[in-house]
């Protein structure tokens, strides 16, 4: 992993760089070196010829230089491989590691490493290459993965929409052992999940949500629970397991309604009250309102609403709309955990986002957590977009 070249930052861009923010944008790169292809290993230097930082170059980019390491001793797969070892290392050192066998092992940037993803699920791997240099050591990679998790396959599952942005094509295979199977079984806090590594969305699971999942479920007893955006059941088991009176999930994809309904059998919960809604939200929720429907606990998961700060005023509105619908299907003193995956909506714009939809269901309502994404997912304080998941626990008076 050689640098190919020297590129000279422009000034306006060093801040960010001596701050240690590993994305250099297109617009901070002075004059590129004609040798320079997509992938190759760059150096950084300031106007004087100092040495700034070491990354992977990628011109089809918005961001042109992912940076790997900001000293100038060499960087190669060995120190790949401390990176991967050292984040695999992190999360077995978390208490809850041996109550779950699903969990993200590589994260990115906020692992040192980049645009790579790696997520395990019971003995499988799903890995994602978000990032140009990545595709050169593929192999070498998904090897140290086995080495280093002594996984029976891994699977590139590579995001093709975000492989689009950096230019790159995407290959879903099987880069190293065994194909993973249709369904791959795991346990979240003792709970057992059916998982489709290949196909399902994600890479598979929810991953960054299981905590929360398993904060709800000190209040699901003896209430009626709604889970919205409900995927394969994250919060739905959760609360069968907190003992809910009923359950009813409510989610657009008809094969993660199907699994969700499958992993409710494989938790013995099958002669509890379950009733599945496979369609859009919005309409089932207006429907359950108008027909006199309430609920004491209702979970709120939607996709990202926006990816862009260009569309966070958009996006607001889309969950002030769901959160009242949500505040509004509530008996008094009901409970709402509700969240947002949208990166450019910041804790405090959720808020009063939160309160705006609180006021417009005549509802007043308080704050008994907030929460993040799961610490599989580490937010690096030098990267603060590695920040995006919000969840607000809220009593609804
Ligand atoms: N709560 C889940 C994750 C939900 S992800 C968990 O913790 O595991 C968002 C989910 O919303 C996806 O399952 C997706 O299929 C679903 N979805 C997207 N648009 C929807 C819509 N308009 N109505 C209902 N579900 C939708």
């Amino acid at each position: 992993m050689n640098s190919k070249g020297t590129i000279e930052i422009r000034n306006k861009a060093l801040k960010s760089i001596i701050g240690r923010h590993p994305w250099v944008f297109s617009g901070a790169l002075k004059d590129i070196p004609d040798n320079l292809t997509i992938g190759d290993v760059v150096d950084l230097i300031d106007e004087n010829g100092n040495f700034l930082g070491r990354g992977f170059f990628n011109p089809n980019s918005q961001i042109a230089v992912r940076i790997l390491s900001f000293d100038e001793s060499e960087f190669n797969l060995d120190e790949v491989h401390r990176r991967i070892g050292r984040a695999v290392e992190m999360r077995k050192l978390l208490p809850e590691y041996d109550q779950n066998s699903a969990w993200r092992l590589v994260f990115g940037e906020s692992d040192l490493l980049p645009g790579l993803a790696v997520d395990y699920y019971s003995g499988f791997v799903n890995v994602q290459f978000h990032s140009a240099g990545w595709d050169r050591h593929r192999d070498e990679v998904a090897s140290m993965i086995v080495e280093l998790t002594n996984c029976s396959g891994v699977f590139d599952g590579s995001d093709s929409e975000m492989r689009d942005r950096e230019g790159l094509l995407t290959i879903n295979e099987t880069v190293r052992g065994d194909d993973p199977p249709d369904r791959v079984s795991v346990s979240e806090f003792g709970r057992k999940m059916d998982v489709d590594i290949r196909r399902g969305q994600k890479s598979g699971l929810y991953l960054d949500q299981k905590f929360n999942h398993q904060s709800i479920l000190r209040y699901a007893r003896n209430r009626d629970v709604l889970d919205c955006f409900s995927y394969t059941g994250g919060f739905g088991l959760a609360a069968l397991e907190g003992g809910c009176r009923s359950l009813s999930c409510i989610d657009i994809s008809e094969s993660a309604i199907e699994q969700l309904e499958i992993n409710a059998v494989m938790n013995n919960f099958a002669s509890r009250s379950i009733e599945l809604h496979n369609g859009d939200a919005f309409e089932i929720m207006r429907d359950m309102l108008s027909v006199g429907s309430r609920f004491d606990l209702i979970t709120l998961d939607p996709p990202a609403f926006c990816r862009s700060k260009s569309a966070v005023v958009q996006a607001c509105r889309g969950y002030k709309d769901i959160n009242r619908l949500a505040m509004q299907l509530l008996n008094p003193e009901g409970i709402l955990v509700s969240c947002s995956c949208s990166r450019p909506v910041s804790d405090e714009l959720f808020l009063k986002v939160l309160w705006q939809a609180s006021v417009e269901a005549d509802r007043e309502a308080q704050l008994l957590n907030f929460s993040g994404q799961a610490p599989d997912h580490p937010v690096l304080l030098t990267f603060p977009e590695s920040k995006y998941l919000k969840c607000a626990t809220l009593s609804v008076m």
